[in-house]
């Protein structure tokens, strides 16, 4: 057999094994005919581990629970989901102690084609080194067309959009895409000129405003969430703790010039966390660099704030 570069940690949910089933992440696990890997059928979620702490994990089992939803598939409890983390966590963590983030999946799919039961595991593996670079040095981005309205969502629910479906391969055939333009990440808009979302994250803009008196305003944005996105866990907890912060929060509807227009603009995820963008179409983001970076060192500071 061949050898399995980067080893994580796999833990099966299994009814025998309140605290989940540990499992060899080099030997094969998964049924050829589980319908997540014939069909793409079933749901998952990504959350990042700091320091054994594993991130919004209420707000990740939430999300879970309402994309099996969507799909009409039920799934384990959250206490299976949640003893089945830490084991996760603390093997991964007994095997390499000086790993900082670790990046947690839950995955769970429709089961063995003919079987009743959904097939779930939680996978945890190193935190990616380009992640973490993009957080620093910023991304350079794509506009892609998706091709539907965004107001689709509700005309055509069996389109699962704003679920986190296991069928990513459109997202990650956008990224490659967008890797042969030069670009390192995708925002994707709709047939009717909206912003939307990344292919696995949340756009968020901000504008500054000085009053004649001196006063401060700083307003965040995000593209509506009826749009057919995914309501992005990192944005929603950011949001509620720059409100508290005192920022003015707005929810879009955006078109891709309010990027343009922006002081600043940032990709946000779980994982990555937040990336700022550095350029749009090859044209520059933000008015003002120092006014970008602050921004971005203060909204930094709030959401690592949040557990
Ligand atoms: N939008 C999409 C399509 C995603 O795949 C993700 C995360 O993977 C996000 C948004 C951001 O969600 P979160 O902040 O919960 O990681």
């Amino acid at each position: 057999m061949t050898s399995v570069p980067a080893p994580a940690v796999l833990v099966f949910l299994d009814s025998q094994h309140p605290q989940g089933r540990i499992v060899d992440a080099t030997a094969p696990q998964l049924m050829a005919t589980d319908l997540g890997a014939t069909r793409g059928d079933g749901v998952f979620e990504s959350l990042l581990a700091v320091d054994g702490k594993p991130r919004k994990v209420p707000a990740h089992l939430k999300r879970l629970a309402s994309s099996a939803a969507m799909l009409d598939l039920s799934i384990p409890a959250p206490q299976a989901w949640e003893a089945a983390i830490s084991t996760a966590i603390d093997v991964f963590r007994d095997a390499k102690p000086d790993e900082d983030e670790i990046v947690v999946k839950l995955l769970v799919t429709r089961g063995v084609e003919g079987a009743a039961e959904p097939t779930a595991w939680v996978q945890a593996s190193p935190s990616p080194a380009l992640g973490r670079q993009q957080r620093k040095s910023g991304i350079d981005v794509v506009m892609l067309d998706r091709g539907y309205d965004s107001d689709l969502a509700d005309r055509a629910p069996w389109l699962l959009l704003g679920a986190k479906t296991l069928s990513y391969a459109v997202n990650m055939a956008a990224l490659r895409y967008a890797h042969t333009k030069g670009a390192d990440d995708v925002i994707f808009t709709s047939a009717d000129g909206r912003v939307l979302e990344g292919p696995t994250s949340t756009v968020l803009l901000a504008h500054q405003e000085t009053s004649d008196d001196g006063t401060v305003t700083k307003r965040l944005i995000t593209p509506q969430l009826d749009a057919g996105i995914l309501p992005g866990t990192s944005q929603g907890a950011l949001f509620v703790a720059a409100k508290a912060a005192g920022w003015e929060l707005g929810y879009g509807p955006l078109v891709p010039e309010d990027l343009l227009d922006a002081d600043a603009v940032w990709l946000i995820s779980s994982i990555r966390l937040i990336a700022p963008v550095n350029h749009i179409d090859g044209q520059r983001i933000g008015k003002d660099p120092a006014v970008a970076a602050a921004l971005t060192a203060e909204l930094n500071e709030l959401f690592a704030g949040i557990s």
